[in-house]
């Protein structure tokens, strides 16, 4: 498979303010040096906690946000290089869909205007062609030409997201990014869609990286999962090996905490110590340190490197092999 998205040493930092009172000039780094890629038509996931970076990272890639350093290869194209008329362009080729539907939606607009916007954004004019486009895809996403006619506000959640779903492949795009596109839905809905998305997937030839808090549904989408933790990718392998044979201790606590709905099946939790650090203070050497059952006294001191430890399994951990 070729590489659709390329991410190399990509950091990016904000500033902060401690307190309600007191300014600082510290800064929160909400990427540090993250690497990967993603194969076309491969469905990576990543997953982490609320503040480990993992939304930040989508709109970096994106250009939503400027990256302070590091490459983005998209397609061929380093795209953080790229004037914004260049990036228009190839933005058509890479749509995001948020968590809340009914936020993306312009409530004063009908459905059949949101989701033919995009395509009258990037130029195209022929109503005719716009309606049938507008048509075709709304069949897709699993509604009917009838609700083309109507606001967000009478439709379901699950069904707005189907419409932000339509109105991101309706310019045809090559990635998808879906930053916790199912986290506000039912779990009988987080199904349907994700299935939807696997079906388009196919139908369209499409490239997923899918965001979400949730290694639950991580799990029933993604071909590899990234963990982050406090801003780095901290395991990134295939989905069987993650949660077959989880390697970093993060990770092992992360699905030791996945509930099997068997209650004959006993499972031991691993209970994370205290809280994650404060991001504005990174703990030297591994990040992971303070909250980690196995580390030693070189993790209070050297931060480890994501390495390759087995077959396409990569694993920032000093003390993989030895647990
Ligand atoms: Fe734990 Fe040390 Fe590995 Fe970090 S490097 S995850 S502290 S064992």
């Amino acid at each position: 498979m070729n590489t659709l998205l390329k991410i190399e040493n990509v950091s990016k930092s904000f500033s902060a303010s401690e307190g309600l009172f007191f300014k600082t000039n510290k800064k929160v780094k909400a990427l540090d040096e993250v690497s990967f890629d993603i194969k076309k038509g491969e469905i990576l996931g990543i997953v982490g906690e609320s503040g480990c970076g993992k939304s930040t990272l989508g709109r970096v890639i994106l250009r939503l946000l400027d990256a302070d350093s590091g490459k983005v290869y998209f397609d061929g194209n380093d795209i953080l290089s790229l004037s914004k008329i260049k990036m228009r362009e190839i933005r058509r080729d890479m749509q995001i869909v948020f968590q809340d539907p009914f936020a993306s939606l312009n409530p004063r607009m009908r459905v059949g205007e949101l989701i033919g916007e995009p395509l009258k954004m990037h130029g195209m004019k022929d109503h005719r062609e716009i309606n049938k486009r507008v048509e075709e895809i709304i069949r897709l996403v699993g509604l009917d030409k009838y609700h083309l006619k109507k606001y967000p506000h009478e439709f379901s959640g699950g069904q707005r997201q189907r419409i932000c779903i339509a109105r991101a492949l309706i310019l045809k795009p090559k990635l998808v990014i879906c930053d916790e596109a199912v986290s506000a839905l039912d779990v009988s809905i987080q199904s349907q869609i994700i299935n939807l998305l696997n079906d388009l997937k196919d139908e369209l030839g499409l490239t997923y990286m899918f965001i979400s808090h949730d290694l639950s549904v991580v799990k029933h989408i993604s071909d590899r999962v990234g963990v982050m933790y406090l801003g780095k990718i901290v395991e990134i392998t295939s989905t069987e090996n993650i949660f077959n044979e989880p390697r970093h201790p993060y990770t092992q606590a992360l699905i030791s905490a996945i509930p099997i709905p068997d209650p004959d099946i006993k499972k031991e939790r691993i209970i994370l110590k205290g809280d994650m650090p404060n991001p504005l203070d990174i703990p030297k050497g591994c990040r992971f340190h303070m909250r980690c059952i196995h580390a030693k006294e070189i993790c209070k001191k050297i931060e480890p490197e994501l390495k390759i430890n087995k077959k396409d399994h990569f694993t920032a951990c000093h003390l993989v092999d030895k647990f």
